[in-house]
């Protein structure tokens, strides 16, 4: 079954063909790294993982392009409020650029735990200021660029299908505005670049043809995506909330300066949430991230588990029973497939039943089903082995690195864990910490066994795999 993926630009699922035949192109709008990633963003990247894995498996060579948001997101999708970098320096008392070092270095460690494929381009919004000042400025050539005190916007009643990938009413929303739209001459307006604030030094901030400033959110995008991937290339990915705001802007930017809706196919993954169907979310400060779970003795592995079993366009609700069913899942998995032996054949029927669920929109829920299938269907061990190692192409649970050493725990290893037992059941945290970072400095990570936690050697680095 050829590859089809859902498109939001056309609402309906599309068979994929790339733009052009060496190669496809995928961009992904990365973290704003003014805090940790919790796990609803990190949902959305594997989505993302996958669907680069489906498309290497379906032959294809792909480039993948992921932005670091380190300057410009403000605290309001409205162009108010403050910089959240600067915010979160604010917070912190570290600088504004400390902060994005240190959550840029916390993603991608949160990136590799989660066996995600390295991205071909990392790019960071500031260090691309100049080529955004220059796509601000083929913008205003256009005509589509008017001035305020605080900086340039982008003016949408200039462009008839502005809002068309988010099917926005913009009769509508001019109608019912309830929101203060300063000086902006349509609520839907966006900035391109904000001047810094008159008698105040802003901690990122940079000259430009306008002035001093910063660039606004929605640049970057259309700016990196332009030097790394072309003015109109294959996929763009994203979480659903970026639908509305950040991709229609992202859009509206380079159809301005180039005339293109920037992508093919526009790919949007649906939401972590919380109990009472809370969506999560960095800014309303309550949030999970991959560490959240560690302590809780679910590896980032039982969390990629949990993800693949709900299909990326429908909301997931997080909860903890789910993720242990995940951990045992997967712990089971791995038990059966170490004892299998290698040199086998795989199976092409299972192989093809897999790779046609995950063909139509990254069936993820379904393929899964289809392994448990074969596993249970009676094929000799090697069979098994062979054709699972091709599922795992696709699953990234990195079977082929975890190795059944539970018998050969040294003593010392098993009295800290008994330790730190003893410590989480007296509720001091700080010590049960302390003795999880021992552990893990002595090379063991503590999982959830069948009878309790249980140290686990930790599997060596996989190296980088680039389909
Ligand atoms: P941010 O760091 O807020 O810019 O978001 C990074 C990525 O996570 C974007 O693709 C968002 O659309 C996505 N995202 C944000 N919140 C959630 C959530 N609760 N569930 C899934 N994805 C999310
Ligand atoms: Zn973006």
């Amino acid at each position: 079954m050829p590859l089809a993926l859902y498109d939001t630009w056309s609402r309906a699922l599309r068979p994929f063909t790339p733009i052009r035949s060496e190669r496809v192109g995928m961009y992904c709008c990365g973290p704003t790294v003014y805090d940790h990633a919790h796990i609803g963003n990190l949902r959305t990247y594997v989505f993302e993982d996958v669907l680069r894995r489906v498309l290497a498996r379906n032959g294809y060579t792909v480039r993948h392009v992921v932005n670091i948001t380190d300057v410009g997101h403000l605290t309001s999708d409205a162009d108010e409020g403050e910089d959240k970098m600067e915010k979160g320096s604010r917070r912190t008392g570290e600088s504004a650029w400390a902060i994005a070092r240190r959550y840029t270095e916390a993603f991608v460690d949160d990136w590799r735990a989660l066996n995600l494929l390295e991205p071909h381009v990392w790019c960071r919004a500031t260090d691309h200021i100049a080529e955004q000042i220059a796509f601000i400025a083929e913008i205003e050539r256009a005509g589509y660029v008017y001035r305020t005190d605080d900086g340039l916007y982008f003016d949408t009643d200039k462009q008839d299908d502005y809002g068309f990938l988010a099917r926005l009413d913009r009769a509508g929303l001019q109608a019912g505005k309830r929101v203060a739209i300063g000086a902006k001459r349509n609520i839907t307006d966006f900035a391109l670049w904000k001047f810094s604030p008159p008698g105040v030094q802003r901690q990122m901030e940079w000259d430009s043809p306008w002035g001093r400033g910063f660039p606004g959110w929605h640049i970057e995008c259309s700016a990196m995506s332009a030097k790394y991937l072309g003015t109109w290339f294959d996929i763009h990915c994203g979480g659903e909330d970026h639908i509305a705001v950040h991709h229609s802007n992202e859009i509206a930017q380079t159809q301005a300066a180039h005339g293109t809706r920037l992508a093919n196919f526009w790919l949007h993954g649906h939401f972590l949430t919380q109990q009472g169907d809370a969506k999560m979310s960095k800014s309303a400060g309550d949030f999970l991230r991959l560490q959240t779970l560690r302590d809780r003795q679910a590896e980032p592995l039982a969390y990629r588990y949990l993800c693949l079993s709900a299909h990326y366009r429908s909301t997931l609700q997080f909860n903890w029973d789910a993720l242990r069913a995940a951990q045992t899942a997967l712990n089971r998995l791995r038990r059966l497939y170490a004892g299998w032996p290698e040199g086998g054949v795989a199976d092409a029927a299972y192989v093809a039943r897999f790779d046609a669920e995950a063909n139509d929109d990254l069936n993820l829920p379904k393929a899964l089903a289809v392994l448990w299938d074969c596993v249970r269907s009676g094929l000799p061990g090697a069979t098994l082995r062979a054709t699972v190692d091709q599922f795992d192409a696709v699953l990234g649970f990195r079977l082929r690195d975890w190795r059944l050493v539970e018998a050969k725990v040294p003593a010392e290893v098993q009295a800290l864990v008994n330790e730190r037992e003893a410590a989480r059941a007296s509720k001091d945290w700080a010590r049960a910490d302390a003795l999880r970072a021992a552990l893990d400095a002595q090379g063991w990570r503590i999982e959830d066994g069948a009878h309790g936690p249980q140290p686990v050697r930790r599997a060596p680095q996989a190296a980088a795999i680039d389909p």
